[in-house]
């Protein structure tokens, strides 16, 4: 289970699941990959701050990646349009 963010350079910590994003990947199998009908799901957490410029992609050789999100000006005015609830 993750405890908290999964920036390294974050310390947040994971309390609630409506904050941040969930990532579920699976796990980085070990050199062979032989066990492949018993891969483990592995889930990452991004707190609520990092997740509006970062993001987790599923990378061959590390597992996991963390990324800056790509800043286009359209995902920028897709956001305008969402009313906040809540
Ligand atoms: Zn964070």
């Amino acid at each position: 289970m993750v405890s908290r963010c999964a920036n390294p350079g974050c310390e947040a910590n994971f309390k609630y699941l409506r904050e941040g994003r969930l990532f579920q990947f699976r796990a980085a199998n070990s050199a062979g990959g032989f066990a492949a009908s018993n891969a483990a799901i592995e889930l990452w957490w991004l707190c609520s701050r990092c997740c509006l410029s970062m993001t987790l992609v599923e990378d061959g050789a590390e597992g996991v990646k963390l990324i800056p999100l790509a800043r286009g000006p359209q995902s920028v005015r897709a956001d305008l349009g969402r009313s906040k609830s809540g």
